[in-house]
């Protein structure tokens, strides 16, 4: 299984093992300075014609070259500048990274990535803030939110990239514009100084200590992701919490109330003014168990369709989430611990 990349207690920043270039890349000041990153770090450089086509990853079996794949950082151009819709958290995807470092047994990208599960960063970050200024436009004068996390974990790139940074900034220049992003990492000093006017939510994935230890390895530990909230908070970012997925395992109870204990004794007072909660129960489909199954063979994961309920989907298939009745319990014990630890937070959903 793999471990997280760790220095004493802390997690470290990601640093890739291979790195490709599309030549395109190049002509922008972002990819020239990622160019001369990757050299001060004398990583593997490899050219690419396209982002979306790397193959041939180093390994025997295909166990490694997933291994690797999620250690490829691939710099590109992004040509398709349509935002996916992103409910119900935002209106639209902002796409500043495809893929993620860490792994989390259970992330949907295993699935929505499929044979790519390289990261994908992009240079042309006018154009991606341009489009995101036109569906404000043509919105107005309602307010627009976008989510950046959709398709990857944008902080904990973000050393790397600065990408965020440069989103949050635009941000909060736009009166009708609101940015929402959601990460496992800690990596959040250089975002701290950012002109974000109260215009970005910045949210941390957070969950019992069983979920952390058994299924997210390569991300940041509780106490890393806690103290980060605490920065972040302090730097006046509107702060939120999603709990996500919520897993029914034995003890489950003294889990979940031990996670909120410990989030009310460590975010400051000044966090909990605008606090967010956002819960949703562990899903699969029968794709997702066929790839988890393959790429993290030895997991605990319970997907066992026969204890779980069919839910239909709008467009594809359907997942498997937790009878009404347990549902109901984890959404009813979670909302009271809650409400317990922090009276004036607004839960936004539980799916
Ligand atoms: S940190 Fe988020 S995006 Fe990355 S593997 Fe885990 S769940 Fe997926």
């Amino acid at each position: 299984m793999l471990e997280r990349q760790t220095k004493g207690k802390n997690t470290l920043q990601f640093v890739p093992e291979l790195v490709y270039f599309e030549p395109d890349a190049l002509e922008y000041p972002k990819g020239r300075r990622l160019m001369e990153w990757a050299e001060s770090q004398q990583l593997p450089i490899r050219m690419t014609s396209s982002h979306n086509r790397i193959t041939g990853f180093p390994g025997e079996s295909e166990l490694e070259k997933y291994k690797i794949a999620k250690r490829t950082l691939v710099v590109g151009v992004r040509k398709t500048l349509k935002f996916d819709t992103s409910k119900p958290s935002a209106e639209y995807a902002l796409p500043i990274a495809t893929g993620c470092m860490g792994h989390c047994h259970y992330c949907y990208l295993q699935t929505t990535l499929g044979a790519k599960p390289y990261i994908r960063v992009y240079v042309n970050m006018d154009d991606i803030l341009e489009a995101a200024a036109g569906y404000i436009a043509e919105r107005a004068p309602d307010i627009t939110r976008f989510e950046a996390a959709c398709t990857s974990d944008p902080v904990g790139l973000e050393p790397i990239t600065g990408s965020l940074k440069e989103v949050i900034e635009f941000m909060g220049r736009q009166p009708l514009g609101r940015l929402r992003f959601v990460t496992k990492f800690h990596h959040v000093d250089s975002l701290l100084d950012a002109e974000h006017n109260g215009h970005t939510r910045f949210r941390f994935s957070v969950n019992a200590d069983y979920v952390i230890r058994n299924f997210e390895p390569a991300t940041s530990t509780f106490a890393e992701r806690i103290e980060a909230a605490g920065k972040v908070a302090r730097a006046g970012y509107p702060l939120g919490f999603i709990i996500a997925p919520i897993i029914w395992h034995d003890g489950w109870e003294d889990g979940y109330a031990e996670l909120l204990r410990k989030l009310g004794e460590t975010v400051q007072a000044e966090a909990a003014v605008d606090l967010t909660f956002e819960l949703i129960q562990h899903r699969f489909t029968k794709t997702a168990k066929t790839v988890i199954g393959q790429r993290y063979p030895k997991t605990k994961l319970e997907m066992d369709e026969a204890k779980r309920k069919y839910k239909w989907g709008r467009w594809g298939q359907g997942k498997y989430v937790y009878p009404d009745e347990q549902a109901n319990a984890l959404r009813e014990f979670i909302t009271e611990q809650i409400f317990l630890r922090f009276p004036t937070a607004t839960i936004e959903y539980f799916t």
